[in-house]
Parts: C-alpha cells; sequence; structure tokens
C-alpha cells in the first residue's frame, strides 16, 4: 500500500528505522556585494545538506526588499536556475533544516521571516531551545500562536523592535538582539538577515558550530568550514560562544550579549564523532583527523586477532583506517554504501521501508567470505541498522565479527538539536554492553571509553556537551519538553525521553531473558 502524503504533500521520510543520530541543521550567511549571493547561497547550502535533508531554504535581500524562498526536501528540490537567478541582492541566508521543535512541514521550514514596520529580517536556526513552552507564555502567545522554537525566537525579536523609535535599524537590531538572546536556553546558532546586514549568533554554550569567512570583497557564515571552501571563501575563525558578529556595509563587528558566567562551551561532542563532515575544521581541529584518531586509540583499548578490519560506511570509515593502522591488521571494503541514496530517502512502501538497510547497504563477499572481521561504527543509537548490517555480514560469510564503537554508549536522549526519540528507543539505556552484544550477534562488541573520545578530539580542555553519553545535562531540561510543544499536539514528554521505560514492543530477536527483564510478559 502506497504511503500517504499529509495535506502539504508531504511523504513520510525513512529516519524512524535509522540506527544512526539525525542531523541538528545547517545555517549559511553571506555579505557580497555585486556577487551572485543566491547561487553562493545555493552552494553553501549544498554543502550543509547532510545536517538536514527534510526542507531548505534562503533569504535574499537586494537592500530595499527580503526575499525568502524555501521547498520541503533537499536543497536541489528546494531551488531551481530561473529561481536563483531571480533573487538578486547583496546579503542573503539560508538553511537546510532536520526537525526537533515543531513538526516537519513546509510552513516550519526556514528562513522564517517577520516584517515590522520598515524592518524585515529572516532567521534561519541551528538548533534546539528548551525553554519554548516558558518563553510562550511569558509572551502571552495563544497555543498555535506559533509553531517552532525558531518561530518563537523570530516573534520575539519582531515584538522588541516594534517597541523601537527614534534610533537607526541597525541600532534598533542590536538592542533587540541584546535583550531577547539572553532569554533563551538551549541550542542556538543563527543567521539573521535584514535590508543592509547579515547576523551570526552562538549561544553561550556554543553547542552547534558556526564559523566565519572572508570571501573576496565579503563575509560568510557557515554551520561548517567545507561550506566555505564550495564558494571559495577562507576560514577566519569559528564564533566564540555567546558571541554575535554583525556584518554590514562597514565591515565586520561583534558583541556579546549575555552574562559572563552564562558563557560555558559546551560544543556537541557527537559534532566530532558523527555530525560534522569529515572535512570540517572543530576547536581548530580537523573532524578527519580526530576521527582516525579515535579508530587509532580504540585499538590500543579493545585489541583483537582478526584478518580485516572495515567501516561502516561512512562515518565510520576514518576511524575504521585509524584501527587498522594502530593494530597492523589490513584495511578492507566490506560494505558498498548506494552512494544515491543518501543518509535519508523516501519509501515507497512499508516493505520497502523494512529493507532500508539493503537499500543502503550492501556486502562485498569476496572481502568477508571466512573472514574475522572487526566492525568500526561511530554510534549505535537503536540498534535496528546496526543488528541487520551484522545478519548481512553473516550471510555474505564472515567467519567472526568484532564490533569496535567508536564513542560510548549512548543512553540519554538529546535537547539541544537532534532527534533520538525517547529514553526507551535507545538501545544502551536498557540493555548492558554483554546484552547488546547478544542482541547484535556478534562475536564480541567494544565501546570507545569517554576519556578516549575526548582525548581524540585534540580539544579536551575545551569544552564538550557529552549529555547523551553521561546524563550530564549542561542546560536543565524541562519535564514536559517535547517536540510538539508549541503546536498543541501530544508529543513525548521529557518526563518519558528521561526516564527508562519498562514497555515496548517488536523488539524481534531480544535473548528472551533481556526482553522479558525489560518489557516484561512472561
Ligand atoms: S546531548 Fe549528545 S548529541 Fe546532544 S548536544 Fe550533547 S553531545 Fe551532542
Amino acid at each position: 500500500m502506497t504511503e500517504q502524503a499529509d495535506e502539504l504533500g508531504n511523504l513520510p521520510v525513512v529516519g524512524s528505522e535509522d540506527d544512526t543520530p539525525r542531523e541538528a541543521c545547517g545555517v549559511f550567511g553571506v555579505y557580497a556585494p555585486g556577487q551572485p549571493v543566491a547561487h553562493l547561497t545555493y552552494l553553501g547550502l549544498y554543502a550543509l545538506q547532510h545536517r538536514g535533508q527534510e526542507s531548505a531554504g534562503m533569504a535574499v535581500s537586494d537592500g530595499e526588499a527580503l526575499t525568502v524562498v524555501k521547498d520541503m526536501g533537499l536543497v536541489s528540490n528546494a531551488f531551481d536556475d530561473r529561481t536563483l537567478a531571480a533573487l538578486t541582492g547583496d546579503l542573503a541566508i539560508g538553511q537546510t533544516r532536520y526537525s526537533t521543535t515543531g513538526s516537519s512541514t513546509w510552513h516550519n521550514a526556514q528562513p522564517v521571516y517577520r516584517g515590522v514596520d520598515a524592518v524585515e529580517f529572516a532567521l534561519g536556526h541551528n538548533g534546539n531551545l528548551v525553554n519554548t513552552e516558558d518563553l510562550a507564555a511569558e509572551a502571552g502567545m495563544l497555543p498555535g500562536a506559533v509553531t517552532s522554537d525558531t518561530d518563537l525566537m523570530a516573534e520575539l525579536l519582531a515584538a522588541e523592535l516594534s517597541s523601537y523609535g527614534g534610533i537607526s535599524k541597525a541600532e534598533a537590531m542590536d538592542a533587540a538582539l541584546a535583550v531577547v538572546l539572553p532569554r533563551l536556553h538551549g541550542a542556538f546558532s543563527l543567521v539573521i538577515v535584514d535590508h543592509e546586514r547579515i547576523i551570526g549568533v552562538r549561544d553561550p554554550n556554543g553547542f552547534r558550530p558556526l564559523c566565519l569567512g572572508r570571501l573576496d570583497g565579503g563575509w560568510v557564515l557557515a554551520s561548517e568550514s567545507p561550506a566555505l571552501d564550495v564558494i571559495g571563501a577562507h576560514m577566519v575563525r569559528e564564533l566564540d560562544p555567546g558571541e554575535v558578529v554583525v556584518i554590514d556595509g562597514t565591515g565586520c563587528r561583534s558583541f556579546r550579549p549575555f552574562d559572563d558566567d552564562a558563557v560555558d562551551p559546551r560544543l556537541c561532542l557527537f559534532e566530532f564523532v558523527y555530525f560534522a563532515r569529515p572535512d570540517s575544521v572543530l576547536y581548530g581541529q580537523s573532524v578527519h583527523q580526530a576521527r582516525v584518531r579515535m579508530g587509532e586509540m580504540l585499538a590500543e583499548q579493545a585489541p583483537v586477532d582478526a584478518d580485516l578490519v572495515m567501516g561502516v560506511p561512512e562515518s565510520g570509515i576514518p576511524a575504521a583506517e585509524g584501527y587498522a593502522r594502530a593494530s597492523g591488521i589490513p584495511y578492507g571494503q566490506g560494505l558498498v554504501k548506494n552512494r544515491y541514496i543518501g543518509r535519508t530517502f523516501i519509501a515507497p512502501t512499508q516493505a520497502l521501508r523494512s529493507t532500508a538497510v539493503r537499500m543502503k547497504l550492501n556486502p562485498l563477499r569476496d572481502n568477508i567470505v571466512g573472514q574475522r572481521l572487526v566492525v568500526v561504527d561511530d554510534s549505535i543509537v537503536r540498534g535496528t541498522t546496526t543488528r541487520a548490517m551484522v545478519r548481512m555480514l553473516r550471510d555474505a560469510g564472515a567467519a567472526e565479527i568484532h564490533m569496535r564503537i567508536s564513542s560510548p554508549p549512548y543512553r540519554w536522549p538529546c535537547f539541544y538539536g537532534m532527534d533520538t526519540g525517547t529514553r526507551g528507543e535507545l538501545l544502551a539505556a536498557n540493555l548492558t554492553v554483554d546484552e547488546i552484544r547478544e542482541y547484535l550477534e556478534v562475536d564480541s562488541l567494544t565501546y570507545m571509553k569517554l576519556e578516549n573520545l575526548l582525548e581524540s578530539t585534540g580539544a579536551v580542555g575545551a569544552g564538550f556537551c557529552d549529555a547523551c553519553l553521561t546524563g550530564n545535562y549542561p542546560i536543565d531540561i524541562p519535564v514536559n519538553l517535547s517536540k510538539a510543544v508549541l503546536e498543541g499536539v501530544a508529543g513525548a514528554p521529557a518526563t518519558e525521553r528521561a526516564v527508562p521505560v519498562g514497555s515496548r514492543q517488536n523488539d524481534d530477536g531480544l535473548p528472551a531473558e533481556v526482553a522479558s527483564r525489560l518489557f516484561g510478559g512472561d
């Protein structure tokens, strides 16, 4: 049976079956008078496609008007040549979205727009606020008045802007940001555009990355440095946690509207492990090199006799190379990824969705038959993909399978811009490592120690969030936080997400005693 599209024509996306953490949005901004800023933004967003595939959009200013174009799906779906050619101007921002607060609809696609008297602005967001409900209540908003945390931020900014008179637009925007930003709790790397300037904001914890680049005659803001590379810009620096950068015809300046004691660098550790592109630079470190080091340290932490080291495409591959280098075991390819599918794709039928893993990965039998394999992956979230992948390798003739994971067990949900679902869906929140090994049907399983992971980044003392691994949340999480908190729709509240769930169904293949202990029954 064909899956039903919703009223906006959005088909369901294969996601809940996926085993990896889901990305956290990408943002981009460019100030480049005389240059084709819409095309530059398109290229920048293309380089950030891995951070969000549900929708894409951009806002372009020609100095007098702001035009927003957005659509569901990939960057290549959202814009065509005619659209880009029509978007003339000197400055622009763009966003690729993966939804956290607010459902995946065209209405919630970004950038979000507001017009206040003669001031127009648009805003793109990477991250997730944790005090949305309080902010909406404090502002006296009726249920449904705003439908995402980004929409809420834009509304608060617009309300603040409308209260100013007798000062320039630039002064008004600075003042409004200084009032609104400190009230936001959670993760927010923002790009904002109005008629004359682009603005970059990084929250005081710096959960999500944001960097500044220089382009011939212009400036660029981007979630990750490869978005600078693709348009020929060079990296100037990463924005500091708590920094606001304003770029206009007078140049680039910054200010810091947050209290000093609120500034506490906590870059998401999973940016290093999985989210960021390998060619990105975070905390001044090459992400690829960090992932190779993770593999090297994993080999020292958990050696094993084996014939071949292979990585799970694609983010497990650098760590596999590191493991092979440090262990002396040959590295080889064991799985081929269908490069035309990408990380998410539309599955037309339920039957195809259940075979999503086979649509993405296929074993390379010549390298597998009779071999003792070390299989390196970056993380296990729900375990469904890993289990199916292990079965594929067994069917292809693997003699032994030793899983090595380049991060510690993923036990706690993320509320800072990544959607993992409830705690009951996280395999390591419910099973011991030995029980996971049994569930996955592998010969051995080792997760990387947290201290080794931190050391692998090359930036140990720089400050990281590791809440999904330790349960130590840098910012308190309200008990009723859910993805649908602003939409008046029942969602999984934080109480469920933060407490082990004792009942769950359809977990085929769990060892009987484990299933019984976890899920009850006889
Ligand atoms: S909870 Fe995990 S995924 Fe979320 S920001 Fe912290 S380290 Fe990253």
